[in-house]
């Protein structure tokens, strides 16, 4: 098999990293390595941010206007359309997605830039009135440069998410994709360069998170952090900017849950609840991977969620089934643990999904499973399993089922199942969530919805107008005109 080597991107250019250490990259669908990328250190994100410095201070990018930038973010998205097939096909390998969602997260990326390329010219300041004699201007301006730590569940819809509003601000960037699946983003740097962003706008290093992760977090040319990943990093990560008196976003997962109310419409509900945690293989910040459903409802609902998620099948990307595998042999080693745990501990099973025939032996496949009703206190109910694994939890009224919601320690997305308006309404305003969907349910949906957790699901937003504001800082201008 042919093993290409990856170098970074820095600078407009492809280059060794500086110390010619590699990593192996994998194939989950087969276990088979196909790749090596640079083992970045110290020394390699010092060249990134440095590029970064000089493209945003005194480079081609620090002089754009917004209306340039807005420009070339929308004819990346459009090189990127053109180039899909291809970015689709390095995606499901690099992360065993099936080729549909593959292709769907291609779409997303594109969307992306197409939306942050249409907004770049619309952040405006604002006037404000003051003392007599006074004129006062509040205007946004970049922060400088941002760092950017992906994770690799969603690695090219993630290169979007997080560049797109910096970049259409006009901060420079250095992104640090996760070493488990950064093939996309080391190609998209190169067609950005090609859509004709400048030299140092957009640099990618690859390497492992403790070393290059944790130089990127810790250099001082950094201005603001972007990091999507584990809770336990997302502390290292804030800590390491406190050091240099910076702030990030931190996107750290959920245990997110959907209440279903005795008058829901169950028949609309089964199937997006199955989707909403069969998605990706429940490698999802927000995955709906709770269902509290009202007691006197239990038996049934459970039974036709047995029905649907029985049909769930798990197989390599190019069967493009319901599930690939899980993102590594450590991932799946994790995931495997909760459910034989639940099962150690008596936890009843639901219903089970299946490995189709014709997935490879050595794949990282693990069987999807609904366990309920699960004891409240389990930690089935209350971890982020970031797997195929759906728990369901019954509830006696309203106030029992909102003190479950909030209940974990995470609050990113919830769902209310529901026909009783003043019932959505009073939940709605009462759970902890940075979305909430009523009668419906969009796991990472909506470039334009803005998006973000509370507690141990993080803080700051990213999508929509919010993503803006997170990447770029007031400043007031106060004139004395007399
Ligand atoms: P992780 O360790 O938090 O990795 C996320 C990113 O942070 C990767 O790019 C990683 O680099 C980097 N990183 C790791 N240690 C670092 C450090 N000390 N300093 C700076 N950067 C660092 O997540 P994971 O181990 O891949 O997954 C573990 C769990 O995290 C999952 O089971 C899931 O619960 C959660 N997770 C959540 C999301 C989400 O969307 N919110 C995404 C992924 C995982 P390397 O991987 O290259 O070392
Ligand atoms: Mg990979």
């Amino acid at each position: 098999m042919k093993i290409d080597f990856h170098q970074n991107f820095i600078d407009g250019a492809w280059i060794d990293p500086v110390d010619g250490g590699t990593i192996p990259i994998y194939e989950p669908a087969t276990g088979e390595p196909f790749g090596l990328i640079a083992a970045s250190g110290a020394a390699d994100v010092d060249l990134a941010v440095n590029a970064a410095r000089r493209a945003f201070d005194d480079g081609a990018w620090g002089r754009t206007t917004a209306t340039e930038r807005g420009r070339l973010l929308t004819r990346f998205a459009d090189l990127i359309l053109q180039n899909a097939a291809e970015l689709s096909a390095i995606e499901a390998k690099d992360t065993g997605k099936p080729q549909s969602v593959a292709d769907a997260d291609i779409a997303a990326l594109a969307r992306y830039f197409e939306f942050y390329g249409g907004a770049a010219d619309k952040l405006h300041g604002e006037v404000i009135p003051y003392l007599s004699g006074y004129h006062v201007n509040v205007v946004r301006e970049p922060h400088g440069v941002t760092g950017h730590i992906l994770p690799w569940n969603y690695p090219a819809q993630m290169f979007g998410r997080t560049l797109a509003p910096s970049l259409a601000v006009g901060n420079a960037t250095v992104l640090k994709p996760a070493e488990d699946a950064c093939a996309s983003s080391l190609r998209l740097a190169e067609l950005a360069s090609e859509a004709g962003f400048p030299e140092g706008a957009i640099n990618v290093v690859a390497g492992t998170g403790h070393v290059a992760g944790a130089a990127l977090a810790s250099h001082r040319g950094v201005d603001f952090m972007s990091f999507t990943g584990s809770p336990e990093v997302g502390q290292i990560i804030q800590k390491l900017c406190a050091d240099h008196y910076i702030t990030c976003t931190l996107e750290l997962g959920g245990k997110s849950p959907h209440l279903v109310f005795a008058d829901a419409d169950l028949d609309a509900a089964v199937p997006v609840i199955v989707k909403a945690i069969t998605q990706n293989s429940g490698q999802t910040c927000s995955a709906g991977s709770r269902v509290l459903v009202e007691r006197t409802i239990l038996d049934k609902f459970a039974a036709l969620l047995a029905a649907a998620f029985a049909k769930v099948r798990v197989g390599a990307p190019e069967m493009d089934l319901d599930c690939g595998p899980i993102i590594t042999r450590k991932q799946q080693q994790r995931v495997q643990g909760f459910i034989d745990r639940a099962r150690e501990d008596g936890v009843a099973v639901i219903s089970e999904g299946e490995i189709a025939e014709g997935a490879a032996a050595g794949g990282f496949y693990v069987k999807p499973v609904v366990f309920g009703p699960v004891p409240r206190s389990h930690a089935i109910a209350l971890d982020e399993v970031f797997g195929p694994v759906l728990t369901v939890l019954p509830f006696e009224d309203e106030a029992d089922a909102l003190r479950l919601a909030n209940a974990t320690e995470y609050g990113l997305v919830a769902a209310i199942w529901t026909r009783d308006g003043g019932r959505q309404l009073r939940l709605a305003k009462r759970i902890r969530s940075g979305q909430l969907f009523i009668n419906c349910y969009g796991a990472g949906a909506g470039i334009e919805l803005p998006f973000g957790g509370a507690g141990k699901s993080g803080h700051g937003r990213e999508k929509g107008f919010a993503a803006l504001h997170d990447f770029s800082k007031t400043k007031t201008l106060v004139f004395h005109h007399g």
